[in-house]
């Protein structure tokens, strides 16, 4: 092995040429030159400044629920973020950012907190969730955000939810190269037993609307945020007033007008049950994902004159 490689070893567990698809929830993805699983928190911030110290590129990956990895894997460092620690102090919540956000709303609710209910359907980690604003059932990570320590430039600095420019799908963090370390969430004193039914109920619908029993990475595209200027002609093109009203339209909902619901491309296939996903049936590249994915944004395009952008980050 090279010294590199040696390098590497003091921070962690160090594989090489390691599948991605192992760690992605779309089981899809070539392998990760280097592959570093850090499992303490000063291991982490090493790691990060050693990489940028040598000018060495690096992915950071948490629950590999909202990315798709190429076929070709990636020709860098991939760190996986196993770091979790987690604590209750009155109605605060800190975690490390390797921490799943399903067990941290679940130890929430525990806690007799209330207002983090809708994480419990939410896969992957709670870094990934914060850099994505992650929602579900109305709810999102930045109403709950007190304040978040991130790596920055070989520096580790708090910045407060105000300065994170949470967006809808969006954060600050999706522009800089600044890595999630710890979150603290404020949540509200509230009844244990009420929080779970929500939660139960959250789950259920989820199940009712979202596909199931075959890899996915949730919903691949935004859902479309209308300017005000584009408002006319989108009714004209026959988007409904609900949505006008609501400035945001669904992509589920343009998918389906396009005709293109269950489209095969490969082993991949535009879900008939939530045509914001795109499914592995088994099998399926990330280049099968890749087609249905130019030929929707090609489609919301012609139709609508609109340019439609994915929620999940292709590598
Ligand atoms: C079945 C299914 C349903 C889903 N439903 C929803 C839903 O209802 N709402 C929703 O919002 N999302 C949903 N998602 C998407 C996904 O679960 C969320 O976006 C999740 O928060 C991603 O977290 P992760 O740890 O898996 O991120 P990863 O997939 O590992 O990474 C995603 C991005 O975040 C970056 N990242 C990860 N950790 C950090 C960190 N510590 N610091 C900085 N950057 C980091 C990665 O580099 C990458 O760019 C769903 C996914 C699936 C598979």
């Amino acid at each position: 092995m090279d010294l590199f490689y040696n390098e590497l070893k003091k921070f962690g567990k160090v594989k090489t040429n390691e599948p991605m698809s192992k760690y992605a929830t779309y089981k899809i993805g070539g392998p990760a030159k280097y592959f570093v699983e850090v499992t303490e928190m000063q291991n982490f911030v090493d790691l990060l400044k050693f990489l940028d110290g040598e000018g060495q590129e690096y992915f950071v990956l948490g629950g590999g629920s909202n990315i798709l990895v190429s076929d070709e894997g990636y020709d860098g460092v991939v760190i996986k973020v196993k770091v979790c620690e987690m604590k209750v102090e009155g109605n605060l919540l800190t975690a490390s950012s390797g921490c799943a956000t399903v067990d941290l709303a679940r130890k929430s609710m525990e806690f007799g907190l209330t207002g983090f209910e809708w994480g419990v359907g939410i896969p992957g980690t709670i870094g990934g969730a914060v850099r994505g604003n992650a929602g579900a059932m109305g709810g999102e990570i930045k109403d709950s955000v007190k304040e978040v320590e991130i790596y920055q430039d070989g520096e580790v600095v708090i910045v407060s939810n105000e300065e994170c420019g949470f967006g809808y799908r969006d954060s600050r963090f999706k522009i800089s190269n600044e890595v999630v370390l710890k979150v603290v969430l404020e949540l509200e004193k509230g009844e244990t037993k009420e929080a779970m039914k929500q939660a139960i109920k959250n789950i259920q619908q989820r199940n009712l609307t979202q596909p199931q029993g075959f890899p996915s990475s949730g919903c691949t595209f935004k859902n479309y945020e209308i300017k005000e200027e584009e408002k006319e002609e989108l009714k004209k093109s026959g988007v409904p007033q609900e949505f006008l009203d609501k400035n945001l339209i669904p992509v589920g909902w343009l998918v389906e007008s396009l005709g293109i619901k269950g489209l095969k491309s490969g082993n991949a296939q535009i879900s008939e049950k939530h045509c914001n996903f795109i499914i592995n049936l088994g099998g399926a590249t990330a280049s099968d994902i890749l087609i249905l994915i130019e030929k929707i944004k090609a489609g919301v395009y012609d139709k609508y004159s609109i340019n439609i952008e994915e929620e999940i980050k292709i590598i």
